[in-house]
C-alpha cells in the first residue's frame, strides 16, 4: 500500500476547489450578464446587477447585514412596496378565483 504525499494531495484538492470556484464564477458571470444598453442597478457589496432599484434594495436588506441608514430606509421602503404589491396580487387572484368559480357554477346550473 502506497501513501501519497499530503502536500501533493492538498495542492490537488486546492486546485480542484479552485477549478470549482472558477466554474461557479463563470456561471455567475454568465447568469448575471447585463445586455448592452440595459440599465442595471448593482449591489454595492457583491456587484450583482438588478433590473430595478427596488430589487437591489430588497437584495441588500436580505443578503447583507451591514446596512447604512440610507440603505436601511431604502430596504424598508422597498419591503413596504413589495408587501403592497403582494397584497394587491392576492386580492386580484382571489377575486378572479371567485369569479371563475361562480361563473362556471352558473353555467353549469343554466346549461348543465
Ligand atoms: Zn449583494
Amino acid at each position: 500500500m502506497t501513501r501519497a504525499d499530503p502536500t501533493t494531495n492538498e495542492h490537488e484538492r486546492n486546485g480542484r476547489e479552485s477549478d470549482a470556484v472558477d466554474a461557479v464564477d463563470a456561471a455567475a458571470v454568465e447568469r448575471y450578464a447585463v445586455p448592452p444598453g440595459a440599465t442595471a442597478y448593482e449591489c454595492p457589496r457583491c456587484g450583482r446587477p438588478f433590473a430595478h432599484e427596488r430589487h437591489r434594495d430588497l437584495h441588500l436588506g436580505q443578503s447583507h447585514g451591514d446596512l447604512t441608514d440610507d440603505e436601511r430606509d431604502a430596504y424598508a421602503a422597498a419591503r413596504d412596496d413589495e408587501t403592497d404589491d403582494l397584497r394587491h396580487f392576492r386580492i386580484v387572484s382571489l377575486g378572479l378565483l371567485v369569479l371563475f368559480y361562480f361563473g362556471f357554477l352558473f353555467l353549469f346550473a343554466i346549461f348543465g
